[in-house]
C-alpha cells in the first residue's frame, strides 16, 4: 500500500521531540459557490496582496487570500466534529469543561489537541506538526471577484411596499465567484501514518469555508501531490507563480481545471529533484492513499480507527495527569500507567 512507501517520513508513534520529518501536500482548492474570505466584518474587502504574477513574468497583479486560518479552521471542527461523536474529545482537567476550540480550556488529551496544538492560558503548550501558509489564486483579484448589491425585499416578495415605494438598497458586497482557483501547500512534521489519515480526511470531507458557510462557500479540495522529504518545499505562492508561467496565455475566469491541474502536476514534478525530497508518489499511489483514507474513515471502520488513533497517545496523557495531581497534592502519587 502506498502509505508504506512513506515510510521513512512517518513516525511509527507519536513522539514529544521533532524528528525533522516532512509531508507535503499540495492542495487544490475550487470554489463551488459564492466564497466570501475577509478579515474583518461585511462591507471589508476580500482578502489580498499584490506580488508578482509568476517566478519568470514580473508583472505585478492582485491576488485573494485564502488565510491559513480560514483553512484550517473548518478543517478541525471537521475532525472534532467526530471526535465528539465517538466521545474522544476530553474534559479540561482545570476548569471541568469539554474540549472546546478558542478557549483558554484545551483539554491537551485529544487527538485535536495532540496534532493541532494548543496554548492554554497558563498551562502546557503543544505545537501544532500541521503547517499551513496562505494560498493564493491563480487569477488577479479583479477577474474573480463580484459585487452584489443586497435589498430589502418586502413581505409580498417583491421590492415595492403596499404604496408602490421602491425599497432601498440595503448594502453591496463582495464575494468570490464560483469556479476560482487556490493552490495551497500544506507540511505536516513528524505524523504517523494514522495522524495522516485524520489530516487528509479533515481536508477531503470539508466543503464549507469563509464567512456565512451556511449559505455560500462551497468548496472542492483536491490533493495533486504527496511528497516526503527532510525540509519543506516551495511555499504556496511560489506554487502558484510557477503554474502562472506554465499556463497558456491570455487567461480569463473560469480557468479550465483540467488545464490547471496539467500545469500544477508539471511544476511539481520539478520538486523531485530538490530540497532533500525522498518520497514522490505518483497519481496511482495517490489515488490509492486516498482510497485508504476513505476506507478507515468509513461508517464501518470509522469507530475503530479514530478510538485507536486516540489511543495512540495514551502514555503521553497519563505523564501529564500525574504530573498534574502530584502537583495538587503536594506530593507524589503512583499513577497506573498502561502500556
Ligand atoms: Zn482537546
Amino acid at each position: 500500500m502506498s502509505i508504506q512507501k512513506l515510510s521513512s517520513v512517518l513516525a511509527a508513534t507519536y513522539e514529544n521531540f521533532p524528528k525533522g520529518r516532512f509531508i507535503t501536500l499540495v492542495v487544490l482548492r475550487t470554489t463551488h459557490s459564492e466564497t466570501i474570505f475577509r478579515t474583518e466584518g461585511s462591507g471589508e474587502p476580500m482578502c489580498s496582496e499584490f506580488v508578482q504574477a509568476g517566478v519568470n513574468n514580473d508583472n505585478i497583479i492582485q491576488r485573494l487570500v485564502m488565510t491559513k486560518r480560514k483553512q484550517i479552521a473548518p478543517e478541525r471542527r471537521y475532525g472534532r466534529e467526530h471526535l465528539r461523536a465517538h466521545e474522544l474529545l476530553y474534559t479540561n482537567i482545570k476548569d471541568g469543561s469539554l474540549c472546546s476550540l478558542n478557549t483558554n480550556s484545551p483539554c491537551e488529551m485529544c487527538v485535536d489537541c495532540f496534532l493541532y496544538g494548543f496554548a492554554a492560558g497558563g498551562g502546557g503548550a503543544q505545537k501544532s506538526r500541521i503547517w499551513t501558509e496562505d494560498a493564493f489564486s491563480i487569477l488577479p483579484a479583479t477577474d474573480v471577484v463580484g459585487d452584489r448589491t443586497i435589498n430589502a425585499i418586502y413581505e409580498n416578495g417583491t421590492m415595492r411596499d403596499e404604496k408602490g415605494n421602491a425599497s432601498t438598497a440595503l448594502n453591496t458586497s463582495e464575494y468570490i465567484k464560483p469556479g476560482v482557483h487556490f493552490l495551497d501547500v500544506v507540511t505536516l512534521k513528524d505524523v504517523t501514518s494514522d495522524e495522516l489519515r485524520y489530516i487528509i480526511g479533515n481536508i477531503l470531507f470539508t466543503s464549507r469555508y469563509g464567512a456565512v458557510s451556511s449559505r455560500v462557500g462551497r468548496m472542492e479540495n483536491q490533493i495533486l501531490g504527496i511528497f516526503g522529504s527532510i525540509t519543506e518545499l516551495p511555499s504556496s505562492l511560489e506554487l502558484v507563480q510557477a503554474t502562472y508561467d506554465v499556463l497558456g496565455k491570455p487567461l480569463e475566469h473560469p480557468l479550465n481545471t483540467n488545464q490547471l491541474i496539467t500545469a500544477s502536476k508539471q511544476v511539481i514534478t520539478n520538486w523531485q529533484n530538490k530540497r532533500g525530497v525522498s518520497v514522490h508518489l505518483s497519481e496511482a499511489e495517490i489515488a490509492d492513499l486516498i482510497a485508504d483514507v476513505e476506507t478507515h474513515w468509513s461508517e464501518a471502520e470509522r469507530d475503530n480507527f479514530l478510538k485507536c488513533l486516540s489511543q495512540s497517545y495514551e502514555p503521553f496523557r497519563q505523564v501529564a495527569a500525574e504530573k498534574k495531581k502530584a502537583k495538587g497534592k503536594g506530593k507524589n502519587t503512583p499513577v497506573e500507567v498502561e502500556s
